[in-house]
C-alpha cells in the first residue's frame, strides 16, 4: 500500500531481493507484469536491510536457499521483512526459505508455516517443464532442482493452496505470502507476478 508520507503520498515499491540466483529475469517479469497491469511501481533490486525497510513486496528468486538464507540472516533482511509485515513473493529458493522448516539444516525466514522438502525433482540435469493449472489457467512450470510442499499447518485459516502437480502442492499463499515450487520469470507469462502485485497493492 502506498505509504503518506510528510509531502505526498509515497511511490509503490517492489523489491527482488538481489543476493544470488536468477535475479534479472524477475525484474523483467514485473516490470513487464506492471505494464500490463498499468500501475505505478517501482522495481529495484535490494541487497540490504535498509532497502527492504521501504519496499511495498519482495520478491525472491531461484537459487541456492543456503547461501541466500545465510546472507538473508546476516544482513538482518529477516527481521526487515518481519518487522514491516511486508509481503514476500519465492520463487524455488524462495519457497524454501519462506518456510519453517526443510529437510536440511539451513537459515530460514519462517513466514509461512510451511514444512519444504528440497529438490524433490532431482537434480539440475533432471530439470523439465510441464503444463501445471494455477488461477484456472493453464501455465507453464518450470521445475529446476524444484522442492515441492512436505506439510502445512491446516490449523491456520489463511493458508490457501494455489496449484497442485502430479499429487504434491506446488503453490500455496498464506496471507499476503506466496510460495512456488517452480519459476515463473522463465516463461512469457506474468500472470503470477501479476497476482503478487495485485497483493502488494491490495487490490
Ligand atoms: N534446490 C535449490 C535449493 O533448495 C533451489 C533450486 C532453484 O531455486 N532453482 O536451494
Amino acid at each position: 500500500m502506498a505509504k503518506i508520507s510528510g509531502i505526498g503520498v509515497k511511490m509503490v515499491k517492489i523489491g527482488i531481493l538481489n543476493l544470488q540466483g536468477a535475479v534479472s529475469e524477475h525484474y523483467d517479469m514485473t516490470k513487464k507484469a506492471i505494464g500490463k497491469l498499468g500501475v505505478d511501481i517501482e522495481v529495484k533490486s535490494v541487497k540490504y536491510a535498509e532497502d527492504i525497510e521501504t519496499c511495498d513486496g519482495i520478491i525472491i528468486s531461484g537459487g541456492e536457499s543456503t547461501v541466500i538464507g545465510k546472507l538473508i540472516h546476516e544482513r538482518g533482511i529477516d527481521k526487515a521483512i518481519k518487522q514491516n509485515n511486508i509481503p514476500v513473493f519465492g520463487t524455488c529458493a524462495g519457497m524454501v526459505l519462506l518456510g519453517k522448516k526443510t529437510d536440511f539444516d539451513q537459515p530460514l525466514m519462517g513466514l509461512m508455516d510451511i514444512s519444504v522438502k528440497r529438490n524433490r525433482y532431482g537434480s539440475q540435469k533432471n530439470s523439465f517443464e510441464a503444463p501445471i493449472e494455477i488461477f484456472g489457467q493453464e501455465y507453464l512450470g518450470v521445475f529446476i532442482r524444484a522442492p515441492s510442499l512436505e506439510s502445512y499447518d491446516r490449523t491456520k485459516k489463511d493458508i490457501k493452496i494455489l496449484s497442485k502437480f502430479d499429487g504434491e502442492i506446488i503453490a500455496i499463499q498464506q496471507g499476503r505470502n506466496i510460495a512456488i515450487s517452480f519459476h515463473p520469470e522463465l516463461t512469457d507469462d506474468t500472470l503470477i507476478h501479476e497476482y503478487f502485485i495485485k497483493e502488494v497493492l491490495a487490490i
